[in-house]
């Protein structure tokens, strides 16, 4: 399988110098410091090896040929290994299986260093990684640690190692390694996915609160909508109640206004006229006074009549005295006769009534008569008077005194007559003015009356349109409130503020409802106001926004958190399998492995035995450090947790001697027993070459026979590289190749036979 490896430029080897693996086993001969080892070191390099010191260097630079004196130091070194794989066995499982063609009978691996250290894989020739590289050698059961390359004086080191390392080498050697890394892959997948839970499971913690507070807020939010939808419906209802009594109410002020405003005038009207007609009163007055004139009138006549009366009385009585007087002076007529009357009166009298007669004949007027008429009664009255002076109660009237007196009574007569007759007339005038008088005051207490009336009712009016106007008053109030409503409305209700234009309300209750129910609702109103306005839900939409997103967000953690701890069960179960299957195939390797290492144990020591087993290893999961004193390791005691590793011991029975432990064996029992156990496990998984640097250094000539012996055996399976001094292993290579120094400090590489070998290997 393994065909060629060609070195240019690597440590030692300056020039190009190629190994031809033609046969099962191939053997490197050449004196110590030829750079023999280079050439293990070549293979493990070209396999991709990444620790430095085994490849015996510190950094990547002293892997390149370094100068001498003849020849100048390179820039890189080159190694490429050549495999066959005209059976194809050549596979790459990941993303390069598509980009990389293995389908050629032969795979080259290449790998460069450069002296700033970079590494340049090639498979083919085209460009690779290094993973690429590993993926591609563990299809054919080389492994990366390089347990199939026994490097000089590492023979021993299985058995030097402890037990875990053990395990991990013969894990490795019986091809099982895959299920290691597989499960170290799924470790880390699962180590990553319980960080990717644990972050995610953060997330939901941090934003847990902010939940919890938009979820408040939201509920505050839900109810304050709630409480709006009702403030809504009441609105609605209210304001459709409140137009409607708006409305009716104007009409009907409306109406009532009118009509107590037509009203009013009449009434104005009507006590206008009334007004007027008062005025007439004034007539009134001039009736009263003539009425006063005619009583005055009356009252004159009366007492001219009076006066005539008591005058007709008197001039009666006058005659009826003397009618007796006569009477009694007839009786006595002689003693009359004898007395005696001065002649000067006499003369006197007789003179003033010719006189008086004399003016009387020159006079045409009849007052002027009247009046001397009048005169000369009063001179004939006076002569009466002296005579009966003269004569006492002896004037006795003539005829003439009665007649005269008589038609003095008929004159008062006719004067009282003519008296009544005015008095009647005049009494007449008066009784026609007092009756209009009285129809006039009638009248005007009527229209008093009917005034007083109408001023009642006018300030009826008056008061009733103040009432009147102060009820528009409060409608007009009523109505700047409802508009103001609906501004508060729109801002707290938007445009549902103005449903209530549309809302229905059965005529009847429209009608029939009281003020105070509406009161009432205006009131329950503004407490559900104070508790929006105390709710503050102000941006609702933007909140729930927020909730819906942070909700989302949470849910998809939480769905996030169930996959990842699903798919964390998944690979838990996946690393149960592989475990179980590495654990299982693991038993039965080492079961064939201890059947062989007993094998080789009793062919190289004549007899004895050897087992591996594996061991439990129970550790305390948690380190807390070392005891300082003791230099122990410490572990966290109340951890539950257990560590369990499986590891594997050696137990080893010399035949003749009684070892207990491995430390116990000499230095050529150590060899031995290594190489027993070495050749075991590579009979149980023969890998595909073997590599071994000098591991028959210590062994004696008997033991070298046997050494070779197996070998023989070994390279049945697996193609041997073995650099050795030993003459016995030589003897047993089908190539043989020769290394020297030809004293310019740069191997040189060529192919021997095996006395040459021998010689050279001197
Ligand atoms: P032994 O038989 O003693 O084991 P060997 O044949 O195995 O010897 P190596 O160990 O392979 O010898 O070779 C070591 C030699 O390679 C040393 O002489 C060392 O100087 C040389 N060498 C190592 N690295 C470089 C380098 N980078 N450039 C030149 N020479 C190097």
């Amino acid at each position: 399988m393994l065909k060629s490896l060609e070195l240019s430029g690597f440590k030692s080897f300056a020039k190009k110098s190629e190994l031809e693996f033609s046969a099962p086993i191939t053997s490197i001969v050449g004196p110590n410091g030829s750079g023999k080892s280079n050439i293990a070191e070549s293979i493990r390099f070209v396999l991709g090896e990444q620790s430095l010191k085994s490849l015996r260097g510190k950094k990547g630079e002293d892997m390149i040929f370094n100068g001498s004196k003849a020849i100048p130091a390179m820039n890189r070194a080159h190694v490429s290994i050549t495999f066959d794989n005209s059976k194809r066995m050549f596979s790459l499982e990941g993303e390069l299986s598509g980009d990389i063609n293995l389908n050629f009978d032969e795979i080259i691996i290449t790998r460069e260093v450069y002296r700033d250290g970079t590494n340049k894989y090639l498979i083919n020739g085209s460009q690779v990684r290094l993973r690429d590289i590993i993926e591609l050698l563990a299809s054919v059961n080389i492994g990366a640690s390089g347990h199939h390359i026994i490097s000089q004086g590492e023979a021993d080191r299985i058995l030097n190692a402890n037990i875990i390392e053990r395990r991990t080498m013969i894990e490795e050697a019986l091809g099982l390694k895959i299920y290691q890394w597989k499960i170290s892959d799924g470790e880390k997948k699962l180590e990553r996915t319980r960080e990717n839970t644990e972050k995610a499971e953060s997330l939901r913690r941090e934003i847990a609160p902010h939940i919890k507070f938009l979820k408040k807020q939201v509920e505050k939010v839900e109810k304050a909508e709630e409480l709006r939808v009702e403030l809504s419906s009441l609105y609605a209802e209210y304001l459709k109640r409140e137009e409607f009594y708006l409305t009716r109410e104007k009409e009907k002020i409306g109406k009532e206004k009118s009509a107590l405003t037509n009203t009013l005038r009449d009434v104005e009207r009507m006590i206008g006229s009334i007004k007027d007609s008062l005025a007439s009163r004034e007539r009134n007055l001039e009736t009263l006074s003539s009425l006063r004139r005619f009583e005055e009138g009356l009252r004159a006549i009366r007492r001219d009549k009076d006066e005539l009366s008591r005058k007709l009385g008197r001039l009666e009585g006058r005659i009826e005295i003397e009618e007796e007087r006569k009477k009694e002076a007839e009786a006595n007529a002689q003693e009359e006769e004898g007395a005696q009357i001065p002649v000067s009166k006499v003369r006197s009298f007789a003179e003033r009534v010719n006189s008086l007669l004399a003016e009387g004949e020159t006079i045409n007027d009849i007052l002027a008569i009247k009046s001397l008429f009048v005169s000369l009664k009063q001179l004939t009255n006076d002569f009466l008077a002296i005579l009966r002076e003269n004569i006492p109660q002896r004037v006795i009237f003539s005829e003439e005194d009665f007649a005269r007196l008589r038609s003095e009574c008929v004159a008062v007569e006719e004067d009282i007559f003519k008296k009544e007759g005015e008095e009647n007339s005049l009494n007449l005038e008066y009784m026609k003015a007092k009756s209009e008088l009285e129809k006039d005051k009638d009248l005007s207490h009527e229209h008093e009356r009917k005034l007083y009336e109408l001023s009642a009712h006018r300030s009826e009016c008056v008061s009733k349109l103040d009432i009147l106007s102060s009820k528009e008053h409060s409608v007009l109030r009523d109505e700047e409130m409802m508009k103001t409503e609906i501004e508060e409305a729109k801002v707290l209700i938007g445009n549902d503020a103005m449903r209530y234009q549309t809302f229905e309300i059965d005529e009847s209750s429209l009608m029939s409802e009281s003020r105070e129910i509406q009161e009432d609702r205006r009131k329950k109103m503004e407490r559900m106001k104070i508790r929006l306005e105390d709710m503050g839900a102000a941006g609702g939409a933007e909140l729930m926004r927020e909730y819906q997103e942070v909700s989302e967000r949470d849910t998809f953690l939480e769905r996030e958190i169930g996959d990842l701890k699903r798919s964390a069960e998944d690979i838990e179960a996946l690393i149960t399998n592989l475990r179980d299957k590495l654990n299982n195939q693991f038993s039965e390797g080492i079961e064939k492995i201890n059947k062989q290492f007993d094998e080789f144990f009793k062919l190289m020591f004549d007899g004895g035995s050897a087992t591996l087993s594996i061991i439990e290893e129970k550790r305390k999961q948690k380190s807390i450090g070392f005891d300082p004193d003791t230099g122990e390791e410490l572990y966290d005691e109340s951890s539950e947790d257990e560590d369990i590793k499986y590891g594997i011991d050696i137990k080893v029975n010399l035949p003749q001697k009684k070892i207990r432990d491995l430390q116990m064996l000499s230095g050529g029992e150590r060899a031995l027993t290594s190489i027993a156990l070495i050749f075991a496990v590579s009979q149980v998984n023969p890998p595909p070459f073997l590599v071994l640097d000098e591991t028959d250094a210590a062994l004696d000539e008997a033991n070298s026979r046997k050494y070779a012996d197996m070998l023989e055996n070994l390279a049945k399976h697996s193609q041997l590289v073995v650099i050795t001094h030993n003459r016995e292993t030589m003897s047993r290579a089908g190539v043989l190749y020769g290394i020297t120094t030809a004293g310019d400090a740069a191997s040189r590489l060529l192919s021997v036979k095996f006395e040459e070998a021998v010689a050279v290997a001197k």
